[in-house]
């Protein structure tokens, strides 16, 4: 099966219903090096993407495009601006066609990562969800067409763990987490921590997410 509008509303009903219960552990991965409030944002912007309707579109940029103007309406934030960007940069790259096949994911998460970067101005190794987005395109690398759904999601969640778990004991380089790299050194960054979260398998024993936000310092 490819990749079609309703791949990408499934996505956004899956993450919905599950970030609720990881907005107190992003507030609080937050809290430590900023204001605290990247799980409450994120509970917004996916509230906001889960109640836009995709259904009378079969184009799968338009449906970036829409996704990407309900983030812009529910928040002004950095990450939220940069998660937006993203995601025009998929809708362009995308524009005019109804079905993708798998193995063109990583190199549209690079595109995205590409208009991240630029806007932002990130690189990579900064410490942001920049460096787990790579990983996870690096992970689906691998994919074919024959891959299976669980094989890109657990590709998709085996890298941004990666991610998570290879920047932890290293500092932030951007942002006002730059200023204290002290505070950043042994903690997660709340964004990659919330990719990393949200593409956790939902289908492993719930240890496994319980587990890795027992990591949140
Ligand atoms: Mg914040």
């Amino acid at each position: 099966m490819p990749i079609t509008v309703q791949t990408l509303s499934d996505a956004v009903a899956r993450s919905h219903a599950r970030i609720e219960r990881l907005e107190d552990q992003l507030n609080a991965a937050d809290a430590l090096l900023g204001d605290g409030d990247t799980g409450s944002m994120l509970a917004r912007v996916i509230e906001k993407m889960a109640a836009t309707d995709l259904s009378a579109t079969s184009d799968i940029g338009a449906a970036f495009n829409a996704l990407a103007r309900a983030i812009m309406s529910a928040t002004g934030s950095s990450l939220g601006t940069l998660l937006a960007t993203g995601l025009l940069a998929l809708a362009k790259a995308t524009k005019g066609r109804s079905e993708l096949p798998w193995i063109e994911l990583s190199g549209l998460i690079g595109q995205a990562i590409e208009a991240m970067r630029i806007r932002g101005g990130a690189s990579l190794g900064d410490k942001t969800i920049l460096d787990a987005l790579q990983s996870v395109a690096q992970s689906l690398a691998g994919i074919t067409n024959a891959s299976a759904a669980a094989d890109v999601a657990n590709a998709a969640a085996s890298g941004a763990r990666a991610a998570l778990e290879h920047f932890k004991p290293l500092p932030c380089k951007i942002g006002r987490a730059r200023l204290f790299p002290e505070k950043s050194t042994g903690a997660h960054d709340p964004g990659m921590l919330a990719l990393a979260l949200l593409l956790e398998r939902s289908d492993l024993p719930e240890s496994s997410a319980a587990c890795l936000l027992k990591t949140v310092p």
